[in-house]
């Protein structure tokens, strides 16, 4: 099969033909149907996070279960699936507490890139090649563990579900699940990719207002009205703290979500907050980076700063419920995606996203 091979950081992903092996006990494998083309991967590409090589990449994809191997319970060949970067085994601390996305299965997955047996299906020319976070979607197949799989209806389109499996799910999540914001909180966002436009979707579904949206891009700005922004802010010609003090009568919002992966950003996220508020980060940063507030704020003004890592989610849970929201016009996340792009054109893909042209492209790997 077809997949996009990461061999060095800062060189293109090269597409060839790979070897896969059959799923072992607990694994299944998948026909990948759509990847996303997230932000994250590049974290990768670029060698700011780092990572065993040479892998295949994906970490946002959904597709149809080929086979199964021995002892599979949750998915039958034929079933529709979203795939998780972060699956969980469901009764270590974290699980027991609700929080699956810090489990140690995903830690695992990430740290060793290897299946949960410690080797890899993968394979070019009798050479192992990596899996990345359990998932690897960047190619036509995968094999990934049970547990990394979300069984969805089969009339949802599958680029929607790949979104849900990373963009929609960290960003709607992020409100809903981490925050928690309330029908009437002020909002901001910033950053309008397609985590940060997912927040924007997530505030406008709970009645959030107003829902305040922060780019460099005017045409991102422009796509964030469409998802439910009452203003929008250029950040690069206007400060952005005080544009948000103007807009919420000198106090601030509620509520501020980061969704760029920008120090600096976070840095303003929470200043942007009133008192009592949360500043929540959601971006990925480069490994290292640090983050600088004032110490004060933090005090006298009661505020939180935390981080919110793939929406809080409990998958199982979230992830029908929105499909569902989807499926009632409620959560427009067909309308994430800007372009279609088969597999061979990876890079032009990211050079696409690098370049600030689109909210969000899923890659459509064929048969
Ligand atoms: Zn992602
Ligand atoms: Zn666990």
């Amino acid at each position: 099969m077809r997949a996009a091979v990461l061999y060095e950081a800062r060189q293109p992903l090269r597409v060839e033909e790979l070897e896969l092996d059959g799923p072992r006990d607990g694994e299944v494998l998948v026909r990948v149907g759509a990847a996303g083309v997230c932000h994250s991967d590049y974290h990768f590409m670029n060698g700011d996070l780092p990572i065993g090589l040479p892998c295949v990449l994906g970490h946002e994809g959904a597709g149809v279960v080929e086979e199964v191997g021995r002892g599979v319970t949750v998915v039958r060949p034929g079933d529709h699936v979203v795939l998780l970067f972060r699956p969980n085994c469901g009764h270590c601390e974290f699980c027991s507490q609700g929080r699956p996305a810090l489990c140690w299965m995903a830690a695992q997955l990430r740290s060793t890139g290897h299946l949960l047996d410690g080797t890899s299906r993968l394979r070019r020319g009798g050479a192992e090649i990596k899996h990345f976070l359990g998932v690897s979607c960047f190619a036509e197949r995968t094999v990934v563990p049970e547990q990394g799989v979300v069984p969805i209806p089969a009339d949802v389109p599958l680029e929607v579900a790949a979104l849900v499996g990373c963009a929609v799910m960290t960003g709607v999540g992020a409100v809903m699940n981490t925050a928690r914001v309330p029908p009437g909180a002020a909002v901001l966002v910033v950053g309008a990719g397609g985590v940060g436009l997912s927040c924007v979707m997530g505030a406008a579904l709970v009645g959030a207002q107003p829902v305040i949206v922060a780019d460099l891009v005017d045409s991102k700005l422009e796509t964030a009205m469409d998802f439910g922004a009452t203003h929008v802010v250029h950040a690069g010609t206007r400060d952005l703290v005080e544009a948000v003090r103007e807009l919420t009568g000198g106090e601030g919002v509620d509520f501020s979500f980061e969704a760029i992966g920008s120090p600096r950003a976070m840095a303003q996220a929470f200043r942007a907050v009133r008192q009592g508020g949360t500043a929540t980060a959601v971006g990925i940063a480069p490994l290292g980076s640090e983050l600088s507030i004032d110490a004060g704020e933090l005090v006298y003004q009661e505020k939180t700063i935390r981080g919110s890592y793939y929406g809080s989610t409990r998958p199982q849970t979230d992830m029908p419920r929105l499909l569902r929201l989807y499926r009632a016009g409620k959560l427009p996340i067909d309308r994430l995606i800007s372009r279609r792009y088969p597999l061979e054109q990876v890079n032009e893909a990211y050079r696409a996203l690098l370049a600030g042209e689109v909210a969000r492209s899923v890659l459509v790997p064929g048969p």
